[in-house]
């Protein structure tokens, strides 16, 4: 039977905490009442977390499906590859670790069959560190005002999207990208709503400082080319006041002569405006290698293998998933 929702979740080291979200999310879904399926996007963990996959798999062959990656390539392009198997009408996305609370997702169905085509949500008590909570609420309002994306709490991944608006992603190859923020260049009719949100319930984040100021810039310089243009108006702004300068000093000299102090000041000015520049071409250097990596059009993913019941086929043993690597043919390739 074609599943009506479809929850994509992208896993990444996470055999510590699959257990428990699967004791809570096959429940929630079964509880709905509606067909669905469950896709697990193997985001090329290290850990154990292929075996319980491919061990969920036998238990509920009917309505799970494991994708699995030859490597890590990041939440984004999991989910995004977790998109393009989907079948459902409403696609729900969620993290492993169940910070998203999976009994949240029957709201999120329930506004969709409302008639909006992209239902975000926001967190009613994040539940994550405070530098992380006030970093990420300070890139909020960066984002409110330099792109048209309106979405409250961009971090969040629990959200529901129609499939008019999948389909329409699946046709995007964008190498980096933030997925809610792409969602919604799409949607029609966005809505948002209100939803819990719990501690990590085993293991530790997979995002570092470092790996969440790029995804920062991913979504900054993917739909928005406000900083470039910032640059170019404040090199206008300080060539007129540097014009004003050389007139200043040019009538000084003639009225009062040479001057040689403030050179200390002058240290200060430069070195500001050094670090502004140096900022300016970083910046420049982000959007340029993003070009690169675009145009060298290299496979954005490769999926290895998906588990998955298939009429008249075989179903994929979790064995052959089990021996990683070489010996299985990669089948699909992200473009
Ligand atoms: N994740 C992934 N690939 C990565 C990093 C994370 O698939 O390279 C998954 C991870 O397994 C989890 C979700 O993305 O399901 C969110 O990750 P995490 O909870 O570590 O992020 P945080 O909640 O700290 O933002
Ligand atoms: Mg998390």
């Amino acid at each position: 039977m074609k599943p009506e929702v479809s929850v994509v979740i992208p896993v990444y080291n996470e055999q510590a905490g699959l257990p428990a979200l699967f004791a809570r999310l096959y429940p929630a879904l079964d509880a709905l009442h509606m067909p669905y399926e469950i896709i697990f996007v193997n985001d090329g963990s290290r850990d154990n977390s292929v075996s319980i996959l491919a061990e969920q798999f036998r238990a509920r062959p009917d309505v799970t499906r494991v994708v699995l990656f030859n490597g890590n390539y990041g939440q984004h392009m999991a989910i995004l590859a977790g998109f393009e198997v989907t079948r459902g009408e409403i696609i729900v996305t969620l993290d492993a670790d169940l910070q998203n609370p999976p009994e949240e997702i029957g709201k999120l169905v329930a506004k969709m069959r409302e008639g909006f085509d992209y239902v975000g949500s926001i967190r009613r008590k994040r539940q994550d560190s405070a530098w992380r909570t006030i970093a990420s609420k300070a890139m909020n309002r960066l984002r409110e005002n330099i792109t048209n994306i309106r979405i409250t709490d961009q971090g969040n991944m629990l959200r529901a999207y129609h499939r008019n608006v999948i389909d329409l992603v699946n046709q995007c190859g964008e190498v980096n990208t933030f997925v809610p923020a792409l969602a919604y260049k799409f949607a029609r009719k966005p809505t948002e709503i209100i939803v819990e949100h719990e501690e990590r319930a085993a293991g530790e984040s997979k995002y570092s400082l470092y790996s969440l100021i790029r995804l920062n810039f991913d979504l900054v310089t993917g739909f928005s080319l406000v900083p470039l243009q910032m640059f170019s108006m404040l090199g206008i702004g300080m060539s007129f006041l540097s014009a004003i300068l050389v007139v200043v000093l040019v009538a000084r000299r003639l009225f009062l002569g040479a001057e040689a102090e403030g050179v200390f000041t002058l240290f200060a000015i430069t070195f500001f405006f050094m670090g502004v520049i140096l900022f300016g071409i970083g910046l420049l250097g982000e959007y340029v290698g993003r070009i690169f990596q675009q145009v060298r059009a290299r496979p954005r993913y490769v999926v290895q293998t998906i588990l998955q019941q298939q009429p008249g086929k075989e179903i994929i043993l979790p064995e052959d998933a089990d021996a990683a690597g070489v010996s299985l043919e990669k089948r699909t390739v992200g473009r």
